[in-house]
């Protein structure tokens, strides 16, 4: 029996709550909070003749400490999931600690204004002292860890798919499969097609700054940066194909080159298909993917935010998506002596996900281990005062739960490796 507060009521967060309403044994109670709260209101609609747990909705600015914390103190969750947007990560985590209460997310601290001058002097200072440009970082967010030690309280960073699953995976390829791990590719492929020529699989404005960044990966105790999509690489993805990847940067590096002691190496790639990227040039020289606020008509607008308003909002997607996902860890290393080579992965059908829940699997896949991160704190099976990533506690549980709750992974002890 427990209560969750979920934030935001976008792609991510409808799956988390269709898959809370699915294991009703745990969440008897949820309430749906998030800024429009008609969309709250229709997915209660939708679920709530179907399933044992108690749904509420509410109206909340999630950037308002004060109200986000009047919200919590007078609905008593167990424990808040916070799927609005990595802006609104360390306001919520706030809240949480004022209200006496667990934090989970999906993403970490990411600044909506890039342009504050206070935010933008610590970030250039960790750009020449850690060595990579990402506007995000798990340094704002781990911050927080002796406030929690001493509150007695959990956040659970990051427990998506990736970051979330493929951390996952490494905890429990270094339980079960290795004594030392040296290596470790993180390959995310989506094989979907949704037949426009240019749409984002989850929040436009998030995606498009993280594509756009310069790609960076983790080497001998450092950051080696590259040019965005500067390193292609080809890989043939177990039932999906043939597709192009490029390495980009991603925030699970940070954590796991701090909690897989050890590793030497540490990449990230990413599927993307041509159209994709000559219409994110297009868009790039023009200006479009701009954070920096111009004047239009006496008016101020963020060309970004702009371009989100344009492009079809990806919990539309669903119905249209075609073709398969297929995301997951090839690591390298040694077990007993022996040199050793793993492949875990999940493959997610897009079409069978929509017959489900109604969304994509880029929605699914994350919002099935947000849920399952959830339960893992609400049930007392992950404890820790503090903040953690999904890493540093037991994977056999999880492991367990995503093959339960729909995202069942394999095993390939003979993988092709990566270049
Ligand atoms: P969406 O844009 O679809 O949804 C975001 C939701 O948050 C919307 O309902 C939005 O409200 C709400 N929201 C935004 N700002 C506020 C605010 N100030 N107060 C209250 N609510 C707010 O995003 P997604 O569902 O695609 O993504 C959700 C999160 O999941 C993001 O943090 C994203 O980075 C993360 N993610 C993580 C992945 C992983 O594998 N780890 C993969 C994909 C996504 P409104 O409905 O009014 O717009």
């Amino acid at each position: 029996m427990s209560r969750l507060m979920i934030i935001g009521c976008g792609g991510v967060a409808s799956v988390a709550v269709h898959k809370c309403c699915q294991n009703d044994e745990v969440f008897t109670d949820l309430m749906i909070a998030s800024r429009t709260l008609s969309k709250c209101d229709a997915l209660k609609a939708k679920l709530e003749a179907g399933t044992r747990t108690k749904i509420s909705t509410a109206k909340v600015d999630a950037d308002n400490v004060e109200e986000l914390e009047a919200l919590i103190k007078g609905y008593r969750p167990d424990a808040v999931l916070n799927l609005a947007l990595p802006y609104q990560d360390l306001t919520i985590m706030e809240a949480c600690l004022k209200a006496g209460v667990h934090y989970i997310d999906t993403a970490n601290y990411e600044p909506e204004n890039t342009d504050d001058p206070e935010w933008r002097a610590i970030y250039e200072k960790r750009c020449r002292e850690a060595g990579f440009t990402a506007y995000f970082d798990y340094s704002w967010q781990w911050a927080y860890h002796e406030r929690f030690k001493y509150a007695g309280l959990t956040a659970l960073l990051g427990t998506g798919f990736d970051p979330g699953v493929t951390s996952v995976f490494a905890a429990y390829a270094k339980k079960h499969y290795f004594d030392e791990i040296d290596t470790i590719d993180i390959l995310d492929c989506n094989g979907g097609d949704h037949g426009y020529p240019f749409a984002t699989n989850f929040n436009p404005e998030i995606n498009l700054r993280e594509v756009s960044a310069n790609g960076s990966y983790w080497e001998n105790g450092h950051w080696v940066e590259t040019k965005p999509m500067e390193i292609k690489r080809i890989y043939h993805f177990p039932e999906v194909g043939e597709k192009d990847m490029y390495l980009l940067h991603h925030e699970e590096i940070e954590a796991l080159a701090k909690n897989i002691p050890g590793v030497k190496r540490i990449r990230f790639f990413m599927t993307f298909g041509q159209s994709y990227l000559t219409h994110m040039k297009c868009l790039e020289n023009v200006g479009m993917l701009s954070t920096s606020p111009i004047e239009y008509e006496g008016k101020s607008i963020v060309p970004i935010q702009f371009l989100k308003a344009l492009l079809p909002d990806p919990a539309s997607l669903g119905e249209r998506t075609v073709g398969k996902t297929n995301i997951g860890c090839i690591f390298t290393g040694r077990k007993n002596g022996k040199e050793k080579t793993v492949y875990i992965y999940n493959v997610c059908d897009h079409q069978e996900c929509y017959r489900e829940v109604g969304s994509q699997a880029v929605s699914y896949t994350t919002g099935v281990p947000a849920m399952i991160g959830a339960m893992m704190l609400v049930t007392g099976t992950w404890k820790g005062d503090g903040v953690f990533n999904v890493e540093e506690f037991d994977p056999d549980p999880y492991m367990e739960a995503l093959n339960r709750w729909g995202l069942p992974w394999k095993v390939d002890e003979a993988p092709v490796l990566v270049e």
